[in-house]
């Protein structure tokens, strides 16, 4: 019965919530049982908040009894990314700079949540400031791939696609400035869309790479990605990157979601691909079979320049992140020194003790590559090759609807396989950065499993502010696929 509940997605929860067949509190107190059951190992939760969620999932509860009118997530239990600031418990990010931050406000996507009905129940683990592509990162915690507990779930947001599949909640928030929504719910055996940038405010996401950062769902399937996109989606003028309604007005992702899109036209980078472990490979080719059988056309392209698309965003990301880092200076935020001896001391010190190896790196990295002397050579070089990256795009868009491309390289990698090795680790990213780079939507699906049975995603791109046609053009190979059914068989 539990595991029945827990298997509903987001939409059916909340139809049964909104007839009254299941209450609210139900579901909250599967989805705790299922915390108390499983993250011990899994580690996908920094912090949980059980008598507030069962308090706001009575409120739901007696609003539906009485016959009042409910959001669309109306009693759905849903975990946050512990980069998004929220009024209640802590915001860490991963970090011990920041681990007993509270912070004073929510982010919008918080309110938009709230307004929604829906019932936030933690916040998930991450690397620290979202920078990594593993979670081995975090300072806080370790998480676990719920599919193989010796492997990463991958990051940033790897908290949240474990939770997502170990079914710890129905959905969660994830970033993604490079792939930390795709890259984990790809490891994790979910579904992770990164929005057009602009689209989703990051009005109280913690920021890292401002040009980069998007918030997004990730989720069991893409109706509920739709679902969660209808929610979070949206101007907010405290965002001064939030696009206007009027420029691109948000639409209801649910409507003719399952619908095809006649007449598809898919690009694929074949040179490109060809970087992908052979099971990553054939997965991707049985995909693109599925969608020729929906009578899908496949057209080959070149983009020349996504070769370097890892190479610029470690120069934009770091540089952005150390000027966004500076914040934290053991005056405004978070962790102090003890004792120091001088106030040059409170700052060294206090941000020295805070920040873990790979935000040393990151600062110093970022810091480097916008000196003088230096700034033209590696900064001002990237944001053109950024440039030369948007046009690979706008061109390739002109003649197909999408791209399609592996999410990552390889499955699931073991845990400390590649945290000694950064580059290693930043090689992970690479068919996930040029989205960010180009500020264009993207979502990976499962798409199948290796051979030792751990998810494989595909990668799914489209033009800016086209998210509706790209989850339909995901929901077509999801409705002739069952990957998205698979679950971890938990041998805890
Ligand atoms: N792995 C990439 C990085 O470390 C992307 C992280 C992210 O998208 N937040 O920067």
């Amino acid at each position: 019965m539990a595991d029945e509940l827990l298997n509903l997605t987001c939409k059916q929860l909340r139809d049964k919530i909104t007839a009254g067949t299941v209450t609210s509190v139900t579901a909250v107190e599967a989805v705790f049982a299922q915390i108390e059951a499983l993250d011990d190992k899994v580690g996908a939760y920094i912090s949980t908040y059980k008598d507030r969620a069962l308090e706001a999932a009575q409120t739901i509860d007696r609003k539906i009894a009485t016959g009042k009118s409910t959001g669309p997530l109306a009693g759905v239990p849903v975990a946050i990314k512990d980069n998004m600031c929220t009024d209640f418990g802590e915001t860490t990010c991963g970090s011990k700079i920041l681990e007993n931050f509270q912070a004073p406000y929510n982010a919008h996507v918080i309110e938009k949540l709230r307004a929604a009905d829906a019932v936030l129940i933690g916040k998930t683990n991450l690397d620290e400031f979202a920078m990594g592509s593993s979670t081995e990162n975090s300072a806080l915690k370790q998480t676990l791939n719920p599919w193989d507990l010796g492997s990463v779930p991958g990051g940033s947001s790897g908290g949240s696609a474990a939770a997502v599949a170990a079914r710890m909640c129905f959905a969660a928030l994830g970033s993604d400035t490079g792939g930390s929504i795709r890259q984990p719910a790809g490891f994790c055996g979910v579904v992770g869309l990164k929005p057009t940038y602009g689209r989703v405010s990051r009005f109280g996401l913690v920021a890292y790479g401002s040009s980069l950062d998007q918030i997004g769902p990730v989720t069991g399937n893409v109706t509920d990605a739709a679902l969660m996109m209808n929610v979070i989606a949206g101007h907010d003028k405290r965002d001064s990157t939030s696009v206007s309604n009027d420029m691109a007005p948000v639409c209801n992702y649910l409507e003719k979601l399952n619908e095809d899109v006649k007449g598809l036209k898919i690009a694929i980078v074949p040179e490109f691909n060809a970087g992908a472990d052979q099971n990553v490979q054939n997965a991707l080719t049985s995909a693109l079979d599925v969608y020729k059988n929906l009578g899908a056309q496949i057209i080959e392209v070149k983009m020349p320049h996504l070769d370097y698309a890892i190479a610029a965003y470690y120069l934009i990301a770091t540089a952005e992140a150390s000027s966004n880092l500076a914040r934290y200076d053991g005056v405004h935020y978070g962790h102090r020194t003890e004792n120091p001896a001088d106030y040059v001391e409170v700052y060294s010190k206090s941000r020295a003790e805070g920040f873990g190896a790979e935000v040393k790196r990151r600062i110093t990295l970022g810091t480097y590559a916008l000196s003088s002397g230096y700034y033209d050579a590696y900064y001002l070089k990237a944001l053109k090759v950024r440039n030369l990256i948007r046009t690979d795009f706008t061109k390739t868009f002109k003649e197909a609807d999408c791209i399609i491309m592996p999410t990552s390289p390889t499955t699931a990698f073991k845990l400390g396989e590649k945290i000694e090795d950064p580059l290693q680790m930043y090689l992970a990213d690479i068919y996930t950065i040029a989205a960010n780079l180009a500020g264009l939507p993207a979502i990976s699906i499962p798409c199948g499993l290796d051979k030792a049975n751990l998810p494989i995603g595909l990668q799914i791109l489209s033009p800016a502010f086209t998210e509706k046609k790209l989850l339909r053009i995901a929901r077509m190979f999801e409705g002739k696929t069952d990957y998205h059914n698979k679950k971890p068989v938990f041998q805890l």
